[in-house]
């Protein structure tokens, strides 16, 4: 038998999700972000759930070409646009939507003759300081663009550094009414953050991402509760093995954690490690489901195991099914317990858990 270790992907709840976006959102277009293959879902998942999505938007111009020999025939976009001159033949090939944020793209874009003129986004810095134009060069920016054959649409992009803060997305905002003002036309600017709670900022397009696959782009699961979103991923294992503590001190894991006991403690040895993409830094205690019980983990994660406190759930035994994360188990727990985000943890999910499309 393989290693139990495996992600479930639920594209119903992705489905659901976008959705949920589209009644909060319903006079925008949503750009599907699915970079980082989906943020870790695949690709596969994405084209299944997504299917009534208005475009995808990701980086890699291998995953746009992906996407379009699946059947993908709607808008693509590159959000950090193209890397050389020889990628504009693959986006006008493809029908690709990209971004240009140096002036370098222009000038590359001036130099090709495409099959058909190009849909592009100019991104404008309004504060991010990331990619994109200051408000002086992107007055100058557009205007160049304006006067070339090789494009068709340009639409102004802005990306939020900060939704989570009404103060921040008010700062950026300001920049961009000043160019609104004399540049009226189409507009994408809000991230997950921004589509839930500001909603000023939804123009003619936006970029949902983490709340496509249902967790918090503040963090924190109990922020997102009231929107019904589901989770798209389960990463779920077994216990492998279980050690049986005495009563009194205890040794336990790399590091020879001391463990003090006033009975026996029985610990469960279940098949999942930072090689897996579980965080190495989820201290003892982070949040667990086996066997249907809510637990914690002790000791330290290792590269292909961690430790589970058996207490709560004695019934357990070797085969017991373990949630790292999922439905009870909220990934924003796991992410906030080891002083990241959930962004980063499905991203990480390594290539040897197997996944399972639902
Ligand atoms: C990743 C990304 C998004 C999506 O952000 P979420 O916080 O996941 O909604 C939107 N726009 C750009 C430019 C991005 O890079």
């Amino acid at each position: 038998m393989s290693r139990p270790i495996i992600a479930q992907i639920n594209s119903t709840a992705l489905e659901t999700n976008l959705n949920i976006i589209r009644q909060h959102a319903p006079k925008t277009r949503i750009w599907s972000v699915v970079k980082a293959n989906g943020y870790g879902h695949s690709l596969a998942a994405v084209l299944q759930g997504l299917r009534k999505t208005d475009g995808f938007a990701l980086l890699d111009l291998n995953d746009a070409v992906m996407l379009r020999e699946n059947g993908w025939n709607g808008p693509i976009l590159l959000l950090e646009g193209f890397f050389n001159q020889t990628d504009l033949m693959v986006i006008d090939h493809y029908r690709l939507t990209t971004v240009i944020h140096s002036v370098w793209q222009i000038k590359a874009l001036s130099h090709i003759t495409p099959k058909l003129p190009l849909y592009i986004y100019l991104k404008l810095n309004s504060g991010m300081n990331r990619l994109g134009f200051d408000t002086i060069s992107f007055f100058d920016a557009w205007h160049t663009i304006k006067q070339l054959k090789q494009v068709k649409h340009i639409t102004l992009m802005t990306h939020f550094a900060d939704s989570n803060k009404l103060e921040n997305i008010e700062r950026q905002m300001k920049v961009v009414s000043h160019v609104n003002k004399k540049l009226r036309g189409t507009y994408c600017l809000a991230n997950s953050a921004a589509i839930l709670w500001h909603s000023q900022t939804h123009a003619q397009w936006i970029r949902p991402g983490i709340i496509l696959y249902g967790a918090s782009p503040s963090g924190k699961w109990k922020d997102i509760e009231i929107y019904k979103l589901q989770v798209a991923m389960t990463l779920q294992s077994k216990i492998i093995a279980i050690q049986k503590l005495p009563i009194g001190e205890g040794y336990i894991g790399y590091g020879s954690k001391l463990y003090l006991s006033h009975k026996t403690q029985y610990i469960g040895i279940v098949a999942c490690g930072y090689a897996d993409g579980y965080p190495r830094h989820a201290p003892a205690g982070t949040p667990i489901l086996v066997d249907g019980t809510y637990t914690k983990t002790i000791g330290t994660v290792s590269m292909d195991t961690l430790m589970v406190d058996l207490d709560p759930c004695p019934q357990a035994t070797i085969g017991s099914l373990v949630e790292l994360w999922g439905k009870h188990i909220k990934i924003d727990d796991v992410a906030s317990a080891a002083g990241t985000l959930s962004y980063e943890l499905m991203s990480k999910v390594m290539p040897r858990v197997k996944m399972l499309i639902t």
